[in-house]
């Protein structure tokens, strides 16, 4: 469920059942000779949304610049300095916190993000513990990256193995070319798989990779594979976010016999099987 497509009055009614919001964020840079510059937040969006579909969640507006200083070397680019996007993030949640939503689910598809939300995560916290005493409202913030979780690396080292590489990945690339296969690209690539290395700013990025890509070769994307590492991401993010927002509170309901917010389980994805592997699994962890 798109937050964007909804009233208040839906979203004051979702709050009842769910105080849980998924938010995707991305990056707006060069992704290579064949990757698309929105590469990182069409991945983040589209995953966020299948999981959103899934779950029975709400689901933010994307984050579709992130942090991407040492992209800047290559022609549509977009950065957001570390400090620009740590204040964008709290002044997202705390917007919504004072509606009464307290889990912010970040569905992450850029790994130069990780690092400044995590920075946000800080900066949110501190922002509620530093007023000494306060008693107020349990907010709490999870970063997933979409390409970090099992079933995804899986897939992706059988798909790809070693070429897969750290950016301009072909599993990314194929998550794009699923989401829009109208704008699928070709080029040569030389070499077929890219160099691996370290960087600091963006001039020091191009000169190490020139065509933009590090250790991948995205050649070997496919709309077909996309579409396999897209299930497999929402399949992963689902029970991670179902277990995360409604894991302890699940159980005693369950136990009385009531069906555990029906509604806001998933209705796709993953079946019932999995909601009560998902309730006993997060209750066994509290
Ligand atoms: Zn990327």
């Amino acid at each position: 469920m798109q937050l964007q497509l909804q009233t208040w009055v839906e979203v004051e009614a979702n709050l009842r059942s769910s105080r849980g919001i998924i938010l995707p964020i991305g990056s707006t840079e060069q992704h290579g000779p064949i990757g698309l510059i929105g590469t990182d937040a069409i991945c983040a969006e589209v995953i966020a949304r299948g999981v959103g579909e899934a779950a029975g969640a709400l689901v933010a507006p994307t984050i579709a610049v992130g942090m991407a200083q040492h992209h800047l070397g290559f022609a549509g680019s977009m950065t957001l300095r570390p400090s620009t996007l740590i204040a964008v993030l709290r002044d997202m949640v705390e917007s919504l916190v004072g509606h009464g939503f307290e889990r912010f689910y970040f569905i992450n598809g850029h790994g130069g993000n990780i690092a400044t939300v995590t920075a946000a995560f800080s900066e949110i916290y501190a922002a509620r513990s530093l007023p000494a005493g306060a008693n107020v409202q349990p907010v709490k913030c999870r970063l997933r990256n979409w390409w970090q979780n099992r079933e995804v690396l899986q897939l992706a080292k059988e798909l790809y193995g070693d070429a897969e590489g750290s950016h301009a990945t072909p599993s990314e690339v194929a998550v794009t070319q699923f989401a829009y296969p109208d704008a699928i690209k070709s080029a040569p690539f030389d070499p077929p798989v890219a160099p691996s290395g370290e960087y600091t700013d963006a001039a020091d990025y191009r000169r190490n990779f020139p065509d933009g890509r590090i250790g991948s070769n995205p050649g070997l994307a496919t709309p077909e594979a996309g579409r396999r590492l897209y299930d497999a991401a929402v399949a992963a993010l689902t029970k991670d976010y179902l277990s995360w927002v409604f894991g302890s509170r699940a159980l005693p309901e369950m136990n009385n016999g009531i069906a555990v917010n029906c509604s806001s389980f998933p209705r796709k994805l993953v079946k019932n099987t999995d909601v009560r592997e998902v309730v006993t699994a997060a209750t066994a962890g509290v």
